[in-house]
């Protein structure tokens, strides 16, 4: 697939230079006709971006392993730990919000649908600004 995971890591990445990386062809993305862009894509290092139109919250999976069973809170299938990661969002200067996701990320968004990640976008955005870990 990308592969943007061999790139050295950046150390400081803005939310519109990440987006103009993850969305090359809406760069100017003026146009107010086309749908809003919705999804959650992979970035480095394990991360993974949830992008709503021009918000962009990074999800920053949390080092060990769960023990028990996890819930995701996309698709809300019961995942074994070794199915799913919990991730950390910055939401603002000092909360974050922590969201529990499948590995396998496409199948994931894939049984969620569009309104399993409009309702997931609704509980992180909006994310105050100066708040990204970029
Ligand atoms: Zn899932």
């Amino acid at each position: 697939m990308s592969d943007l995971s061999k790139k050295p890591a950046p150390q400081s990445f803005s939310a519109s230079e990440l987006l103009r990386e993850l969305f090359p062809d809406q760069a100017t993305g003026e146009d107010e006709g086309s749908a809003p862009t919705l999804g959650l894509y992979p970035v480095a290092d394990g991360r993974l971006a949830l992008v709503h139109g021009r918000q962009l919250a990074e999800f920053t999976p949390l080092s060990g392993q769960a023990k028990n069973a996890l819930h995701c809170d996309l698709c809300h299938h019961t995942r074994s730990p070794s199915e799913a990661t919990i991730y950390r969002v910055v939401v603002a200067q000092r909360r974050s919000r922590y969201v529990t996701l499948c590995h396998s990320t496409a199948y994931c968004q894939g049984r969620a649908g569009a309104a399993g990640l409009q309702a997931l976008a609704e509980r992180i955005f909006p994310v105050e600004s100066g708040a990204e870990m970029f």
